[in-house]
């Protein structure tokens, strides 16, 4: 589909979730609370606009208890959650703990402690160095995950014990698709249980930005994501555009802001559909559409709604 941009198709649902929205209100209320200058462990949520806008409020990013400079100002965890040595480093030195952990992550360390305790092998499903991850992977010191795998050829691979029962616990941001070819293979190796309560663990936020996504890759000959590239769920939104849109002449970009677009490509694309991941504030979105307008003044808008979204479930 190429040309003259002449439409643009707007996913629904897209951009902040109920976690997201939630996280970056507590560190509002603890900055209102208690006055800058307030701490938060790791990025909030991975959106480089918001993590710029709440540092010009008075919050000091850290990665480590070590990197405060005043103990006694309030601390606030981020989003993705964090391993139990947090927690407990955070009492023993006394400090204000704000958790902003997303609940669906929270049910996810549920899961991972649950799967523990009927002392289970666990394999988690995720990216190993993703902050998500670190906090799943760390809810049970003594109980390390038996594999940390992120791909399908990953989990070909994996060697399992047969005779021995093991759970699954999943990212919450992974692609769906993915994941449940990789849940497959690992379900069809010989000799072992596998136990697996949910069909994953992917958050209602990441699925229906995911079907909205797939619906604008079919009708459109290239997808605009608003998000950072640090976030999971946006890098998702952009791979499962390129896949649902294999077979065709079709781009998926990844942009922070309108900044970014590259109008010579955007442009030549006569229906072009744009998404945000869950931690892109609808601002920038606003943005791209005012400067889509500006330099192609009959541009049509239309809203693509897959589901209704209201709150976390
Ligand atoms: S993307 Fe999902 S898991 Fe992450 S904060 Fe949003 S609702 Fe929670």
């Amino acid at each position: 589909m190429t040309g003259r941009l002449s439409e643009i198709l707007l996913a629904d649902p897209r951009g902040f979730c109920g976690g997201v929205t939630r996280a970056i209100a507590l560190v509002k209320k603890t900055l209102a609370d208690f006055g800058a200058p307030v701490y938060v462990r790791h990025e909030i949520v991975h959106n480089k606009h918001v993590v710029e806008d709440l540092r010009r409020q008075g919050v000091i990013f850290i990665e480590d208890w070590s990197e405060m400079a005043d103990p006694s100002r309030p601390v606030i965890i981020s989003a993705h959650g964090a391993p139990q040595a947090v927690y407990d480093e955070a009492e023993s030195l006394g400090l204000k703990l704000v958790d902003a952990t997303c609940p669906l992550v929270a049910k996810v360390h549920e899961q991972y402690r649950r799967l523990a305790a009927q002392n289970l092998q666990i394999i988690v499903i995720g990216k190993k160095e993703h902050p998500e991850i670190t906090g799943t992977i760390g809810q049970c010191p003594g109980h390390a995950p038996a594999a940390v795998i992120n791909t399908v050829e990953e989990a070909e691979n994996l060697a399992l014990q047969p005779g021995t029962r093991y759970g699954v616990v999943t990212q919450t941001t992974l692609a769906v698709d993915e994941v449940s070819r990789i849940i497959d293979v690992l379900g069809a190796k010989p000799g072992i249980e596998l136990a697996t309560q949910n069909k994953n663990d992917i958050c209602y936020a990441t699925t229906h930005r995911q079907a909205a996504v797939k619906e604008l890759a079919r009708q459109c000959g290239g997808v605009i994501v608003i998000g950072s590239k640090n976030s999971s769920n946006s890098r998702q939104l952009q791979k499962t555009a390129e896949k649902a849109a294999s077979g065709q002449e079709f781009k998926a970009w990844l942009a922070d802001d309108v900044s970014e677009i590259d109008w010579d490509s955007a442009g030549q694309i006569e229906r072009l559909g744009v998404t945000a991941g869950a931690s892109a504030p609808d601002y920038l979105v606003d943005e791209l559409l005012a400067e889509a307008r500006r330099r192609y003044p009959n541009l049509k808008i239309r809203y693509v709604t897959v589901t209704a979204e209201t709150k976390i479930p």
